[in-house]
C-alpha cells in the first residue's frame, strides 16, 4: 500500500479537489490510503476566528466562521451542522475569554475533521469505493497541545484495526492529516503544517511502499520559488539533507516528517498535484554525490539572538550547562549556537518564554536581545569536506552585514544570521553564484 498526502493548496476548491481525487484513482493499485490538509488557508482562518472570539469580538470570528462554511458547504451539504457546533465553541470561548492551547486544538481540527470528509463524499461522487477514517480514532498522542507527540505503536494498532482491513479489500481510506486525540480521546493537533507528519507516521505504521506529498511546486527545489523565482526541481535529495532543509524554513516539508521513513527506509517523494505527470523529488537515506555540492538554500524569518555575557566565563566551567538549563526549563529549542571566551549567543525561533528566560539568564551575565532576524541555511552532503564552499558563500554576500555563524556541526550546512530585511537578497545572491549552471543528474530545470 501506498500513503498519498495532499496539502492545503491540492484541497483548496473543488477543482483542485477533483484533481487530487484523480491523482488518486489512477493509483488504486498501490492501495492508496489518503490524508488530507485542510482547504487552503482554512487553517489560520479557524484559528484567527478563535483569537477573535476569546478577545470578545465575536462578531468578527462568526463572520469568519460564516465565510468558511459557504466554502464547505458548496463541497458537501452536511458540513452546515459541523459550524453550527463550531459557532457555539467560538460563543463559549468568548464568554470565558479564553484560548488555551486545548481549546485551540479543538477549533483547528475542524479543518481536517471537514476536508477529510469532503474528500471521500468526492471519490464516492466520482464512482469510488472510499472510506471515511476519523484521524481522531486513529491517531494517538500525547497531551501536548498545539504540538502533540504520536504514540507510533498505539497509532499502529489502531491502523491495524480501523483501515487495514479497508485497504486490503481493495477500498481508499481517507484521513485528516494534522489532528489526532489523547487516549482518553481529547483532540489534539501536531503543530502547523502537520499533515505531512501525519503521513509519515501512517505510512510507518502500516509498512508502506512509499510515502507520497502532494504539494504546489514540482518537489523540492533549490530555495523557495517565491523567493527565487529561477529555482530549480532537486531530483533527489538524502533525508538528512530534506531534514535540514525542513528545519531551517523549507515549508514544502514538516520538520519530523522524515523521521519515521527514515527508521523503517521508506521513500518519501515531494510531487505537484498541479502537474502529476511529473517525477517529483524523492527523499533516500543516502545522498548521491554531486559536482553542485549545494543541493538548496533556506531561509527562516522571525529569528532572535540573545547573548549572555559575562566575565566569570573566562576559564570556568559549568556556565553553558547553567545557560542551557533556562532555556531547557522554559521548554524553548535554540538553533545556532556560537561563542567567545566572554560570551555565548543563541537563536531562538520561539519567543513566547523570553520575558522569564532573560530574568533567569540575568544571574549569568549580561544578556542582550535583537529581534527581527533571519537565518540563511545552505545544504548539501559533504559540504564541510569541501574546500571553498565558506569562500564561495561569504563572497556572495560580502555587501550584507553577517551577524553570526554556524559552520562544522553537521556535515551538510552551513547556516548564518542576517537582518530580516536582507534575507531575501542574501537568498537570490547566494542562488545565483551556486547555482549558475545545474548538473542534470542531479537538478530539473522548471518545464
Ligand atoms: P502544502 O499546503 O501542500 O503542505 P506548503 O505551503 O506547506 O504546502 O509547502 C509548499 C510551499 O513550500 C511551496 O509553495 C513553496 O513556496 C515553499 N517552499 C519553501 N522552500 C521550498 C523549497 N526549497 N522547495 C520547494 N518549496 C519550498
Ligand atoms: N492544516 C494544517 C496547517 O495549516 C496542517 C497542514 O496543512 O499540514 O498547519
Ligand atoms: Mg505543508
Amino acid at each position: 500500500m501506498i500513503v498519498m498526502k495532499f496539502g492545503g493548496t491540492s484541497v483548496e476548491d473543488g477543482a483542485a479537489i477533483d484533481r487530487s481525487c484523480g491523482i488518486v484513482a489512477e493509483r488504486i493499485s498501490r492501495r492508496p490510503l489518503v490524508v488530507v490538509s485542510a482547504l487552503g488557508g482554512a487553517t489560520n482562518a479557524l484559528l484567527e476566528a478563535g483569537r477573535l472570539a476569546a478577545d470578545r469580538q465575536l462578531d468578527k470570528a462568526i463572520a469568519i466562521a460564516d465565510a468558511l462554511e459557504k466554502r464547505h458547504v458548496a463541497l458537501l451539504a452536511s458540513t452546515s451542522e459541523d459550524f453550527a457546533r463550531l459557532r457555539e465553541l467560538l460563543r463559549a470561548m468568548s464568554a470565558i475569554g479564553e484560548f488555551s492551547l486545548r481549546t485551540q486544538d479543538l477549533v483547528a481540527s475542524y479543518g481536517e475533521a471537514l476536508s477529510s470528509q469532503i474528500f471521500t463524499h468526492r471519490l464516492k461522487m466520482l464512482g469510488h469505493d472510499a472510506v471515511h477514517l476519523d484521524a481522531r480514532r486513529a491517531m494517538v498522542t500525547d497531551e501536548t497541545f498545539g504540538k502533540a507527540v504520536p504514540h507510533p505503536d498505539e497509532t499502529a494498532a489502531r491502523l491495524e484495526g480501523l483501515a487495514r482491513p479497508h485497504i486490503d479489500s481493495g477500498k481508499i481510506v481517507v484521513m485528516g492529516g494534522y489532528i489526532g486525540a489523547t487516549r482518553s480521546g481529547i483532540t489534539t493537533t501536531l503543530g502547523r503544517g502537520g499533515s505531512d507528519y501525519t503521513a509519515a507516521i501512517v505510512g510507518a505504521a502500516m509498512n508502506a511502499e512509499e510515502i507520497q506529498i502532494w504539494t504546489d511546486v514540482d518537489g523540492m527545489m533549490t530555495a523557495d520559488p517565491r523567493i527565487v523565482p529561477s529555482a530549480c526541481k532537486v531530483k533527489e535529495i538524502s533525508f538528512g539533507e530534506a531534514a535540514e532543509l525542513a528545519y531551517f524554513g523549507a515549508k514544502v516539508l514538516h520538520p519530523l516528517t522524515v523521521l519515521p521513513a527514515v527508521d523503517k527506509d521508506i521513500p518519501v517523494y515531494i510531487l505537484n498535484s498541479r502537474k502529476p505527470a511529473g517525477s517529483g523529488t524523492r527523499i533516500t537515506k543516502n545522498a548521491r554525490p554531486t559536482a553542485n555540492v549545494i543541493k538548496s538554500i533556506a531561509s527562516k524569518r522571525g529569528i532572535t539572538v540573545v547573548t549572555v555575557s559575562s566575565s566569570r566565563m573566562l576559564m570556568a566551567h559549568g556556565f553553558l550547562r547553567a545557560l542551557f538549563e533556562v532555556f531547557d526549563r522554559h521548554r524553548t529549542a535554540v538553533d545556532m549556537v556560537a561563542t567567545s571566551e566572554v560570551s555565548v549567543s543563541l537563536t531562538l525561533d520561539n519567543t513566547a518564554a523570553l520575558p522569564a528566560i532573560q530574568e533567569e539568564l540575568k544571574p549569568l551575565g549580561e544578556v542582550s536581545v535583537k529581534d527581527r532576524l533571519a537565518l540563511i541555511c545552505i545544504v548539501g552532503n559533504n559540504l564541510k569536506y569541501t574546500p571553498g564552499i565558506a569562500h564561495r558563500a561569504f563572497g556572495s554576500v560580502k555587501d550584507i552585514n553577517i551577524l553570526m555563524v554556524s559552520h562544522g556541526a553537521s556535515n551538510i550546512n552551513l547556516s548564518f544570521i542576517v537582518a530580516e530585511a536582507d534575507a531575501d537578497t542574501a537568498m537570490r545572491k547566494l542562488h545565483a553564484d551556486f547555482f549558475r549552471e545545474f548538473d542534470p543528474e542531479v537538478f530539473e530545470p522548471p518545464v
